[in-house]
């Protein structure tokens, strides 16, 4: 299946359906979330900031006149529906340079590699995720083999803190590790008129039925987790977005935008406050799996 799947990739022949030989475990989580493959118009963010993903799952589109960059994409599936949202925008495909990844779960990273097949952009990740990437998400330390994806090649792997430039775009990378080890919260500035803003697609701070303590494969786990909650926290930020829409409140956002609050998705609270319930959860969740596992009286 690997293998297939590798010598499809290799060879540029994907076709719509080459992928349909999903595991029934993905078939179910993705019929289980159907907001995940739902439409949604796309829209403008702020500035050069567009969404682009199905309603439950935030791919971003920012547009330079060197060229445009898309962020994520969505779960495997989904491509017809981003690619649409995309030329609906007016921008072509060809001129989509990048795509980055926030991590690299099916989720966000199902269809980037019909995406860069389609567009000809570079696939830019961390060198941890561009393990998990190249792999199809076989092998995920949580969820073993359950959610694989067409295996994605990235052409250049980014640092913590490392900025790319496209033109005047100025995209900096924040590793943010825990959720995979190259989870990547992504920062950029947008502006409209001559008011720019920190614009920061934080990185899934959650752990979804992890096994937290004592995996073996990835015994620093939780040290990363607080490591990355601490970095979200310290971030500046005046709008916060994420892969999942609601771990920011963002359609609530958009609608008290619609409603006339111009402002409404402007809050350089917004990644702390993130942070702070992520944290919040995993200590409790910490707390109970180490009772559970009598490490605690
Ligand atoms: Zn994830």
């Amino acid at each position: 299946m690997r293998l297939l799947i590798t010598a499809i990739l290799v060879s540029g022949l994907i076709v719509p359906g080459a992928y349909a030989q999903m595991p029934a475990s993905e078939r179910t989580n993705i019929a289980n979330n159907p907001s995940w493959t739902a439409a949604q118009k796309p829209f403008r963010i702020y500035g050069n900031t567009w969404y682009a993903g199905p309603r439950g799952l935030t791919v971003l589109l920012i547009t330079a006149p060197t060229g445009n960059v898309l962020i994520d994409g969505g779960v495997p599936g989904d491509v017809a529906l981003i690619e649409a949202n995309i030329r609906n925008l007016g921008i072509n495909l060809r001129d989509i340079k990048w795509i980055l990844n926030s991590h690299a779960h099916s989720d966000h990273a199902g269809d980037i590699a019909q995406l860069a097949h389609d567009t000809g952009a570079q696939v830019i990740a961390s060198a941890a995720d561009t393990l998990l990437l190249e792999r199809g998400g076989y092998d995920d330390p949580e969820y073993g083999d359950r959610f694989p994806f067409p295996p994605v090649h990235v052409a250049r792997r980014v640092a913590d803190g490392e900025s790319l430039h496209l033109g005047d775009l100025v995209l900096t990378a924040r590793l943010t590790p825990g959720h995979t080890k190259g989870n990547t919260t992504w920062t950029w500035t947008s502006c409209e008129d001559n008011r720019c803003l920190h614009i920061v697609d934080v990185g899934s701070l959650s752990a979804p039925d992890y096994n937290l303590i004592g995996n073996p494969k990835y015994p620093n786990m939780v040290k990363d987790f607080e490591y990355s909650f601490a970095m979200v926290a310290a971030l500046p930020c005046d709008i916060a977005l994420a892969p999942h829409p609601d771990m920011v409140n963002f359609w609530e956002r958009v609608a008290k935008r619609k409603q006339g609050d111009a402002d409404a998705l402007i809050d350089s609270t917004a990644c702390r406050a993130y942070a702070k319930i992520a944290h919040e959860n995993f200590e409790a969740q910490l707390a109970k799996q180490g009772a559970d596992a009598g490490l605690v009286k």
